[in-house]
């Protein structure tokens, strides 16, 4: 009751805003305890008992919503994400809804959120994520205060795809889970929060509220899953690229060390990686560093590897790189468009000079 009162008297006018629920599953969803012996079961509570289980939400926003799928975010994939951007095509152009807020597994919620901030081009309303570390119906879930949360960015005329968690609110392709079992699971990597709840209601810290679109908004959802992530270990064999390229996979993500480091003088895997780009396969390069960008022109071994025709993934996160991939490579065939891509920056995912 008494964050209800505060969302209220804080931010929330008299005007309620219309939002929209798509629920997913997930451990806010989710059914068993963790303290009796029971597991929990994510993504078994549907979005009617969801909505019913935070009365307040319904004193802040005009409820509507579905079930979009029923499932652990385990099994989270590009069908689910193809489903998604349909009904959020459809929703976004429809007048009287102010944002949509999608109920969804903590594991793979950063993919999804990178996923949708591509496919969703030029936004101009909220999308925004979340979720729980316990289910909505123990005494200690975090669930209801999440919603809240997510309901707050809607409330604050934000746009673009975000995640919502722990009282923060953060950019969809700049989210990724940090935490396996802490309140604040996800952090914003390399990017500030774009806002905060505070005692006085929602602080906006670096948000693009209200700012106009480049262009018109536009569904491109065209998707490859044919992307391999390769996370290097000191000793990486050069001939399982070898088995990428026999595999029939069009985009390879490499976590190399720090700023950009492969093997290059023992277990070279430069010849590896030329072969692959020569056979039209796209690299893109990022840092199994979770924070701070990669710099291929750091070191030599960086500067070879740009020989070998990679792409440079700056300070993008693992999860936003990886779906980038798959995005670009959905849209075309040629590596050389693919590496345009890369250069751009859609989202906010990727910083610096371009
Ligand atoms: N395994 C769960 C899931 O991602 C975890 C969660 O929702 O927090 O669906």
């Amino acid at each position: 009751a008494t964050l209800f009162l505060f969302l209220q008297a804080g931010s929330f006018a008299q005007k309620l805003p219309n939002i929209h629920i798509l629920a997913t599953g997930g451990t806010i969803a989710g059914t068993g305890t963790s303290t009796t012996g029971s597991s929990y079961r994510a993504g078994q509570v549907a979005i009617n008992e969801l909505i019913s289980a935070v009365p307040e939400l319904k004193e802040i926003a005009n409820i509507t919503g579905e079930q979009i799928v029923k499932i652990g975010s385990q099994d989270m994939s590009d069908e689910v994400w193809l489903k998604l951007a349909h009904y959020l095509n459809e929703l976004l152009q429809r007048k009287e809804v102010d944002g949509v807020v999608i109920t969804h597994g903590t594991d793979t919620m950063a993919y999804t959120a990178s996923a949708l901030s591509y496919m969703l081009q030029n936004l101009t309303k909220p999308v925004v994520l979340t979720g729980a570390q316990i289910p909505i119906d123990q005494m200690f879930t975090d669930a209801k205060r999440n919603l809240q949360t997510a309901f707050a960015a809607v409330d604050a005329g934000l746009s673009g795809v975000m995640v919502a968690f722990d009282d923060k609110i953060m950019g969809g392709c700049r989210a990724v889970k940090v935490r396996t079992m802490g309140f604040d699971a996800f952090e914003s990597i390399s990017a500030p929060y774009i806002g905060k709840i505070y005692a006085d209601g929602v602080h906006l810290e670096h948000s693009r509220a209200g700012e106009e679109a480049a262009a018109p908004f536009e569904l491109k959802n065209k998707l490859c899953t044919d992307v391999f992530l390769m996370k290097l270990i000191p000793g990486t064999r050069p001939e399982i690229f070898d088995s990428l390229l026999e595999l029939g996979y069009r985009g390879v993500v490499i976590e190399a060390f720090g700023a950009g480091g492969t093997h290059f003088e023992r277990r070279n895997l430069l010849p590896k990686l030329k072969k692959l780009t020569d056979h039209g396969v796209s690299i893109a390069v990022c840092s199994q560093c979770l924070y701070e960008k990669s710099d291929l022109s750091l070191y030599e071994v960086g500067r070879k590897l740009l020989d070998c025709g990679v792409i440079p993934g700056r300070d993008m996160t693992t999860e936003a790189i990886v779906t980038k991939m798959m995005w670009a490579l959905g849209q075309t065939e040629d590596p050389a468009e693919v590496k345009e891509i890369f250069a751009r920056n859609y989202c906010g995912e990727v910083s610096g000079r371009l």
